[in-house]
């Protein structure tokens, strides 16, 4: 499977569509998840192509790994979670809806589950929670 440069996060990369940043480096870019299954989700994805973890580079896992550590110790402060669960999905069979490497970060506390799939946030929400994210990251 090769990838597809019109997928929706290469679009958001590209500013061609809109997205609710939180963070960037060189390597690496972060957005609220716009189907959010918990207050908080953010989608941690590399600047460069790449379909998944199967045609990904040593060096685009290293930075987005690296940046899902930094986002995961920020969300546990802006949300003050007590812990963190990250996702990663690898072609259709294996969850993956959109083709454009990412790592899904949520903030968790005991015995809360995650929302419904599918379900789009409230965007005043979403800026809200944008906002605790990059104060916590300062
Ligand atoms: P996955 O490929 O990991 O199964 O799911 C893709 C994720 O991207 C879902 O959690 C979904 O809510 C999110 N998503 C899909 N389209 C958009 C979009 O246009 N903007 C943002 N910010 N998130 C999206």
């Amino acid at each position: 499977m090769s990838y597809d440069s019109d997928n929706i996060f290469a679009k958001i990369l590209r500013d061609e569509i809109p997205s609710i940043r939180v963070y960037e480096d060189d390597a690496t870019l972060v957005f609220m998840d716009i189907m959010p299954r918990a207050p908080g989700h953010v989608l941690v994805i590399p600047k460069t192509p790449a379909r998944n973890i199967l045609d990904a580079s040593p060096d685009q896992l290293l930075a987005v790994m690296g940046t899902v550590q930094k986002l995961s110790h920020a969300v546990m402060k802006a949300f003050d979670a007590e812990g963190v669960t990250t996702q990663q999905f690898n072609e259709a069979a294996g969850g993956q809806e959109v083709f454009h490497l990412h790592v899904h970060v949520l903030p968790r506390h005991t015995e809360v589950g995650l929302n419904p799939p599918g379900v789009m946030g409230d965007m005043g929400e979403l800026q809200a929670n944008a906002a605790k994210i990059r104060a916590a990251l300062d």
